[in-house]
């Protein structure tokens, strides 16, 4: 909160502030607007089957649309969002417009959608995805919620049992960024996940590095044991798909098969997907 200084003016910034700070400062305010004035809009990306290449489901991700500064990353107001609070009512937002998005889409069509810890510790998680899959009359199944390990990290009972709560509900839960955290073992069997998403990280140099390969490899193996599907971000060539397809993944997400576009957008590549499969089959 901006105190009064000598001269009896408020301020916004402090003196003290350095510049890191300041824009902080400047993006948490911008944030707070950017609700009220619906800045914010849901894009899609697909999530393909790397048997056949087709379209299992697509990811929704979020963008805020700033007046002056442009698009700016989740990544850098996802943060933000989760200091202030405002995650708990902008990741409702997201769930509510994406499953109604997603009944436009070919049946079975699953969508994805990410979840922050702060939600998960807000209580509500479990209703809100309820009043959203009612809502919409998007069937449960057809719903996957990302969770990263920092979910996990927190540890809780009220965790396990939110997500065992959505479990029952028919909602699938996939570990996402899966490397890239405080990746324990314990977690694959403690948790109801039915797929695990390996971060772009290990695939950027796959074809390369033997380590990255070896752990793709192993990651899948393990995913296959206990009948978990294994997706792999941030395919980009060929060669990056032909990879982990050999290595035993069953699922790839990454600008090779398409981009995060928005939702009319997402709908033409969907009917484009289903006419393929038709022609094929
Ligand atoms: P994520 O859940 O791991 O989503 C995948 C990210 O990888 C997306 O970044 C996507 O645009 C990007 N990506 C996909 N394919 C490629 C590729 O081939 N190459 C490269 N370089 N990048 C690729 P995006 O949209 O910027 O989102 C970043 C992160 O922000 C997400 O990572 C997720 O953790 C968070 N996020 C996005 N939307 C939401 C949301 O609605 N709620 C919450 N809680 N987090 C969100
Ligand atoms: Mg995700
Ligand atoms: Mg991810
Ligand atoms: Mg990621």
């Amino acid at each position: 909160r901006a105190k009064a200084d000598g001269r009896g003016a408020y301020r916004l910034f402090e003196p003290s502030m350095d510049a890191g700070a300041q824009a902080r400062r400047a993006l948490e305010l911008d944030l707070r607007h950017a609700w009220e004035r619906g800045e914010f809009e849901v894009h899609y990306q697909p999530l393909v089957e790397l048997s056949n290449r087709r379209i299992a489901g697509c990811e929704a991700l979020v963008r805020w649309r700033h007046p002056s500064r442009g698009w700016i990353s989740p990544l850098e107001f996802i943060p933000v969002a989760e200091e202030t609070g405002l995650i708990v009512s902008l990741g409702e937002w997201v769930l509510n417009q994406a499953c109604v998005e997603a009944t436009a889409w070919p049946k079975g069509t699953r969508l994805a959608v990410n979840l922050s810890p702060v939600q998960f510790k807000s209580r509500s998680l479990g209703s809100s995805v309820v009043t959203a899959l009612a809502k919409s009359g998007l069937p449960a199944s057809r719903l996957e919620l990302e969770v990263t390990e920092m979910v996990l990290l927190q540890d809780s009972d009220l965790t396990l049992a939110t997500m065992t709560q959505l479990r029952q509900l028919g909602v699938r839960l996939s570990l996402d960024d899966f490397g890239t955290g405080y990746s324990s073992l314990s977690y694959l069997r403690k948790y109801p996940f039915e797929k695990i998403k390996i971060d772009s990280s290990f695939v950027k140099d796959i074809g390369h590095d033997a380590g990255s390969a070896a752990i793709v490899r192993a990651v899948a193996s393990l995913g296959r044991d206990l009948g978990m599907s294994i997706l792999v971000e941030g395919i980009e060539t060929t060669e990056q798909f032909e990879r982990v397809k050999a290595e035993g993944c069953t699922e790839g997400q990454g600008y090779l098969f398409g981009r995060p576009v928005p939702s009319h957008e997402i709908r033409e590549v969907l009917r484009g997907d289903a006419q393929r499969a038709k022609l094929v089959a």
